[in-house]
């Protein structure tokens, strides 16, 4: 399904308004290159479409899992990514930015990448205390083969000590 709604019925007609369900799978990947909803991954939105006098008043909740690599520990890891947002889409746009209906049309593309991307984590966690990789061997410290005999370089100790 595309992402592109047809609101003919809506124009023009303030106090109406009509819901649905959106599913939609992401011909690209919607995120950053540090953590992104894949390709291919479906969304389920809930879409709310109000008429108004100046355009057709948008609201879009659900969420999505997007994959990731933890910044300390390098494993792999899923995100849950809430979506949440609420456009004006103009029948007469009045500024450069504002959303517009093109031909009985809201297109949410732009504005799903607008309440997403800027709220995706700069450096993703698998868990909020993630110990991250040991400075010594360059291993998980939460693993259970994390057991090395080697004595810790006392730079390397310190150096852990002031990041923690
Ligand atoms: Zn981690
Ligand atoms: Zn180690």
């Amino acid at each position: 399904m595309s992402l592109t709604i047809p609101v003919k019925e809506l124009i023009q007609n303030p106090g109406t308004m009509k819901e649905l369900t959106l599913s939609h799978e992401l011909e690209y990947p919607l995120g950053t290159e540090i953590i992104a909803v894949p390709k291919g991954r479906e969304l389920s939105l809930a879409v709310r479409l109000e008429s108004v006098h100046e355009g057709i008043l948008v609201t879009v909740s659900g969420d999505a899992l997007a994959d990731s690599e933890c910044s300390r520990c390098l494993e792999p890891m899923q995100e849950d990514v809430e979506i949440e947002l609420q456009e004006l889409f103009h029948y007469r746009p009045e500024q450069e930015d504002d959303f517009v209906i093109v031909q009985d049309r809201v297109d949410l593309e732009q504005a799903l990448i607008d309440a997403v991307v800027p709220n995706l984590p700069l450096k993703p966690l698998c868990r909020e205390d993630c110990p991250g990789l040991c400075a010594d061997c360059g291993e998980r410290t939460d693993v259970g083969t994390h057991n090395h005999e080697k004595p810790i370089d006392p730079r390397f100790g310190a150096l852990r000590d002031f990041g923690s």
